[in-house]
């Protein structure tokens, strides 16, 4: 195994980007789980791998002498309302380190009690929460969306109340970097134009370094950062995901997901769906997501405006062009995405009404999101069979799939590659929200981790359906529907 690299480059920014802080101590770690394989890739010395070294480490018991412990500032809108002081309130950097192929992540510790931005909260997360950041993050990472990721997860051995008490626990969260929306508006909200020059800079230099060469390098991390995210927020779309909590504090700069709260893959396809029993208005709902991060990516680009130009105006004329060419870029992302899941190589614009027409039949007959598409690579050449079950509009279906049929005949490509192609571009497993909230059950009532774990190992491999995880595939039964999800407070 190669070296283990460790740098501290926000630490070494010093205020106020970050303030140093130690974790606090709990009182009887424990394993839940360990990432061996994401352990590897970043090269993480043997000594800390389901050990009890790890173990000190990632409770926040020893701070080891390779770690420099920040809490980072940052500010955000939440649901529309902008707080100027947010902040790591219950999470610790522990140090950067570079992988096996020279990318750089964070290590960080969720749940690692109090910091200097804790306000009111006690730093800590409850079991449930850690467990499903853990299943969802990696299920994600494993269905090709970019993602933060799960090192670790360990009890603490303390409760922390919340409506009840419940066991304690820390997630240790592995990401290009957590520098998010928030973190350039708190230092727009400072008003130091000399501070968020260098915090851009960093940025720049450590995400999308290529910007540096450009006429106006800020304007070019606007479009970098508004490009990334268009693609993420396809994905998720393409994959039933609803983020639930799209806070500008929430959204990360490298465009990677972040912050698994009240997140959850849609089973029934519903555009309108959301989770979050605190989203009343649908803010986050499945299809409002381009639109909300859109808006947030306005607020971003609102902070950089004094580094544009001189010229205020002329910086809000930049700016706005930049951010025009969101939907552009969101919307073919989504079509190409879509087109594959229905088998099309070279998506066109007639495409985009077939894709239409099938969301809408999705949602006029509660069709499984995932099974729908899954079930899709069966009727490429039967329309009896494969999704043909899902939907109780026997006309509507007939209608729609001899279009996709004749659609598929135009290209010239061998019917049993496209089905093969399709059941590699859809999912047979996704994180079920009642699947992970029966583990989340199981771990807390009855400290039974075997589902916790048989779901892992399952959602490594959503492409693959074996046997032995055929139940894991199946929508929820009426009577295990889980209607709501709750943050990870
Ligand atoms: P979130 O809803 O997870 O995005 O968190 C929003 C803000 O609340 C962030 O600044 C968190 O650090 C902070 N926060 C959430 N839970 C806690 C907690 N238990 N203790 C301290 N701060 C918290
Ligand atoms: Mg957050």
């Amino acid at each position: 195994m190669s070296n283990f690299t460790v740098q501290h480059s926000l630490a070494d920014l010093g205020a106020p980007f970050s303030e140093p802080c130690n974790p606090t101590p709990v009182a009887a770690p424990q394993w839940l789980a360990f990432n061996a394989e994401l352990a590897a890739e970043l090269c993480l010395p043997q000594q800390y791998w389901h050990s009890d070294d790890g173990l000190a480490v990632f409770s926040g018991n020893t701070v080891p002498d390779w770690a420099s412990p920040l809490a980072h500032a940052y500010a955000g809108h939440q649901f529309g309302h902008f707080v100027p002081q947010l902040g790591d309130g219950r999470a610790l950097l522990l140090a950067e380190v570079l992988s096996a192929d020279n990318q750089r992540f964070d290590i960080q510790l969720k749940g690692a009690g109090q910091t200097p931005f804790s306000r009111r909260g006690d730093g800590r997360a409850p079991l449930g929460p850690v467990l499903r950041e853990y299943l969802v993050s990696e299920a994600m990472h494993a269905l090709g969306v970019p993602t933060t990721r799960a090192l670790a997860a360990v009890l603490t051995g303390d409760w922390v109340q919340r409506e009840t008490a419940e066991p304690g626990a820390i997630l240790t969260r592995v990401a290009s970097s957590h520098i998010r929306i928030g973190s350039f508006q708190y230092l727009a909200a400072r008003g130091d134009h000399a501070q968020l020059k260098t915090f851009a800079d960093y940025v720049i230099n450590r995400h999308y370094p290529e910007c540096a060469s450009e006429a106006n390098p800020y304007l070019a991390l606007l479009a970098a950062v508004v490009a990334a995210q268009a693609k993420l927020i396809a994905k998720w779309m393409s994959m039933g995901f609803i983020h639930g909590v799209m806070n500008t504090d929430n959204m990360s700069i490298a465009g990677e997901t972040i912050d698994y709260g009240p997140c959850a893959f849609m089973d029934s396809f519903n555009p309108a769906q959301v989770y979050s029993f605190i989203d009343t208005q649908g803010r986050y709902a499945w299809g409002n997501q381009p639109r909300i991060a859109s808006w947030n990516l306005a607020r971003f680009a609102e902070t950089l405006l004094p580094l544009l130009t001189e010229q205020p105006e002329q910086a809000v004329e930049l700016a706005t062009a930049v951010l025009q060419d969101f939907n552009g870029l969101n919307e073919a992302e989504f079509l190409h995405l879509m087109a594959a899941k229905i088998g099309i190589v070279t998506a066109t614009d007639t495409d985009e009404v077939l894709i239409r027409d099938l969301l809408n039949l999705m949602s006029a007959n509660n069709a499984d999101f995932s099974q729908s598409f899954r079930l899709l690579s069966h009727s490429v050449s039967d329309i009896n069979a494969g999704a043909a079950v899902l939907f109780a509009d026997k006309q509507g279906w007939t209608s729609w799939a001899k279009k996709w049929q004749q659609r598929l005949a135009t290209q010239g490509i061998a019917l049993i590659k496209v089905s093969q192609q399709m059941d590699n571009t859809n999912p047979a497993l996704i994180a079920r929200n009642h699947l992970v909230a029966e583990a989340i059950k199981q771990a807390t009532e009855q400290a039974d981790l075997t589902l916790f774990n048989r779901l892992q190992q399952a959602l490594a491999k959503p492409y693959t359906l074996s046997d032995a995880n055929a139940d894991f595939a199946l929508p929820p039964q009426p009577q295990q529907l889980v209607k709501n999800t709750f943050c990870g407070t």
